[in-house]
């Protein structure tokens, strides 16, 4: 009996304190210091319960057959997310589908005519080591949106298809006209879709890509499926839109596709290529490379391909059929809700697409991985009594594939709520194909990846990722944040964030641990590859699991919004100081806007002690005064979008960060675009918009700090 009582009271002790940390950690207020503890606790927790096994079972389902965007299995999957989301215990799981413009092949013949007649497989080969690439069910290699044709031409071969190529043909006396051009898949990477709307405007009928073994085949190591680098036989699948131009459905741009909206015909949409477009693999290259005759090219044309490569231009006739077809179809984003414990209006986004060109083994199926377990361990976490204070949502998008479609539908749809509420945007395309942690984002993120990157433990080393990452490993970034080593990529396009950050002004990054990796949108890259090379035992994929939950447990649950903007005043800084470096060398044009980017980075300095360094904790305001504070942090990259739109393609609203059309990051899109056109009257009128921008977000700065310093506010 004594023993008992005594029993009962050690229980009632420990559910007494169980109680009393469950009060602690949804406390609005806490203890003094007791804000730490809480983040400490609510991380170790997730880091803890993040499981390897758990993300291989999602992977083995995610690549267990083919999955393109409104296939049958692609459509089961995101039945499968949705029950998944709400059984885990997400507060609000539903389809966000549109009807949208998507592309397929019927039939693809291409053919050398002469001087010897040989037809292209079109066929990658099936190991039996791997019987996922034995399945009849792959699929025709091709690159959607490509026009349907019947021609037959001359060949020549381009190198990587970029504008200086075809001038170097041209001064060959080789002229283009109707032409089909045979170009490679090039490194540094430029976006095929560049490729093709530079064939097009060049007068060329046909493009051919091809991946040479140079770039991601034999020259670079072992080959699949001993290695992770591309066999002779693999083929780069891909959509080639001119999403340079607006992504999303071609015939809805910048609105939502939903049923029975107004579309514009497929004559109207800018986005849509009017050149027929293969690709195709190295060994079916070979023999047209073979054919080409003319001049032997320039030695950085050369691949490592056993031949010598030729500029061709007559001696070689090819035969190209292609019958697409292009269909409205319906696709389906998951998006899920995990509710805030404190009824805010404000959010945080996280995503990743579903769709892949065949199994997805990396792209994107080990995001998908990722975020399923993400999702899983947060909803964990609440179950356990960690609550975040902002409500999360969860975004599987649909499409990305094709030209970004999903997430750019929903962005569209849901413009107003997501550009008033989204605090950031935190995507994984694909999670890891390595171990060298990556990442390119706005600079008000900087201070957030850092600290996640400090508080993750590598799975080998066991030291932070921060370590090896800031050492310099897979990076060649130029943001720098005061004090900290690493450097991060400034963010361009090229996936799921660009309706967020280029259209609406949301803080947004992408990241990943990369590697060697050589399969990129062939059937080799499925769960074999991740197994084998990319991620084997799910390792890193995890870790990053990890850094992304770190990463929204911050921005959901930090009292003040985790957003830097004394790192964002130096990059502008550094970038204003880069482009009058070679448009305006004694600094007349720059003089003014350089000075008001100065100034906003004293007003932002004066608020980083308060939002992540030495004043956190000290100074606790009411509820009203730190919403007050967050909306005008909110609001600040919000300020550097211009409603209609930068010069020439409008859909892109971001005053610093654009992309080229190759994909690669525009700094000051409109003012580079004005500046290499030589369009003065565009080079004052950005530089005037840049400063208006940089004005509204240094008063809001000035407002912050002001609130934050003065001495009246707050208990
Ligand atoms: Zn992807």
């Amino acid at each position: 009996m004594r023993h008992l009582l005594i029993r009962q009271k050690i229980v009632l002790l420990f559910l007494f304190m169980i109680l009393l940390s469950q009060a602690f950690l949804s406390s609005p207020q806490g203890r003094p210091n007791s804000e730490k503890a809480r983040f400490l606790s609510y991380k170790n927790f997730i880091d803890k319960t993040i499981s390897p096994e758990s993300i291989n079972r999602y992977l083995k389902y995610l690549t267990a057959e083919p999955h393109v965007a409104s296939s049958a299995r692609n459509n089961e999957l995101a039945n499968f997310i949705l029950n998944e989301w709400k059984t885990c215990g997400l507060d609000d799981v539903r389809l966000a589908q549109y009807d949208v413009l998507l592309s397929f092949p019927k039939e693809i013949i291409v053919e050398i005519l002469s001087p010897k007649k040989y037809q292209l497989t079109l066929k990658e080969a099936g190991y039996k080591e791997d019987p996922d690439t034995l399945r009849p069910d792959v699929g025709i290699p091709y690159n959607a949106y490509s026009c349907s044709g019947d021609i037959t031409a001359s060949l020549v071969y381009a190198n990587s298809g970029n504008p200086q190529d075809y001038d170097l043909l041209e001064k060959n006396g080789i002229n283009l006209k109707g032409k089909i051009a045979l170009v490679r898949y090039s490194s540094p990477y430029s976006y095929r879709g560049f490729k093709a709307y530079t064939a097009e405007r060049r007068g060329l009928a046909a493009l051919l890509v091809y991946s040479d073994p140079k770039e991601d085949g034999f020259s670079r190591g072992p080959v699949f499926p001993h290695g992770p680098w591309g066999p002779l036989s693999h083929i780069q699948r891909g959509g080639i839109p001119y999403d340079f131009i607006y992504p999303g459905d071609p015939l809805t741009p910048g609105w939502a596709s939903k049923p029975g909206c107004k579309r514009i015909s497929p004559e109207e949409a800018l986005s849509l290529p009017k050149i027929i477009s293969v690709p195709i693999s190295a060994q079916d290259a070979l023999p047209l490379l073979e054919a080409m005759g003319g001049k032997e090219a320039p030695d950085d044309w050369k691949g490592a391909l056993p031949i010598t490569y030729r500029l061709g231009g007559s001696q070689a006739q090819v035969h190209i059929k292609i019958e697409m077809e292009n269909p409205i179809k319906r696709i389906t984003n998951v998006v899920g809700c995990l509710k805030g414990s404190r009824n805010l209006e404000e959010f945080v986004l996280v995503g990743n697409h579903r769709d892949a060109w065949v199994f997805g083994g990396h792209d994107p199926s080990s995001g998908t991985a990722c975020l399923m377990e993400v999702v899983r361990i947060l909803a964990e976490a609440r179950k356990a009594g960690f609550e975040p204070k902002r409500s999360i949502y969860f975004a599987n998008w649909d499409a990305e594939e094709f030209t970004l479609t999903g997430s750019t539908e929903w962005g569209e749809d849901n413009r107003e709520w997501i550009k008033k509420n989204l605090v950031a945007y935190l995507n994984v395309d694909s999670a890891a194909s390595g171990k060298n942690f990556s990442v390119r984002a706005s600079p008000s993120l900087s201070r957030l990846i850092i600290q996640a990157l400090k508080e993750v433990e590598d799975p080998v080393s066991k030291q932070p990722i921060y370590s090896r990452w800031k050492s310099g490993s897979g990076e060649k970034g130029t943001i720098v944040v005061a004090g900290e080593g690493g450097k991060i990529n400034p963010i361009g396009s090229g996936t799921d964030h660009a309706v967020f950050l280029n259209h609406i002004g949301i803080p947004s990054l992408d990241m990943a641990f990369s590697g060697d990796y050589g399969v990129y949108h062939s059937m080799y890259d499925d769960y074999y590859w991740m197994d084998h090379f990319g991620d084997p035992g799910m390792m890193y994929t995890a870790t990053l699991a990890r850094i992304w939950a770190h990463m929204v447990i911050e921005l959901a649950s930090s009292p003040l919004l985790p957003l830097d903007f004394e790192s964002y005043a130096r990059e502008l800084e550094n970038y204003l100081n880069e482009w009058a470096s070679i448009y305006d060398p004694n600094g007349k044009k720059s003089e003014k806007l350089l000075a008001l980017i100065k100034k906003m980075g004293k007003k932002a300095s004066l608020i980083t002690p308060y939002i992540f360094g030495s004043k956190r904790e000290e100074k606790k305001h009411d509820e009203e005064t730190i919403q007050k504070i967050n909306r005008l942090l909110i609001e600040i990259e919000r300020d550097f979008t211009l409603t209609q739109g930068i010069p020439n393609r409008n859909w892109y609203k971001h005053l610093i960060f654009g992309a080229r059309y190759t994909y690669a990051v525009l700094l000051f899109p409109a003012l580079t675009e004005a500046a290499e056109a030589g369009d003065e009257n565009g080079i004052s009128q950005s530089i005037i918009q840049l400063e208006e921008a940089i004005k509204k977000a240094t008063s809001k700065l000035k407002e912050i700090s002001e609130i934050l310093e003065a001495k009246n506010v707050g208990i």
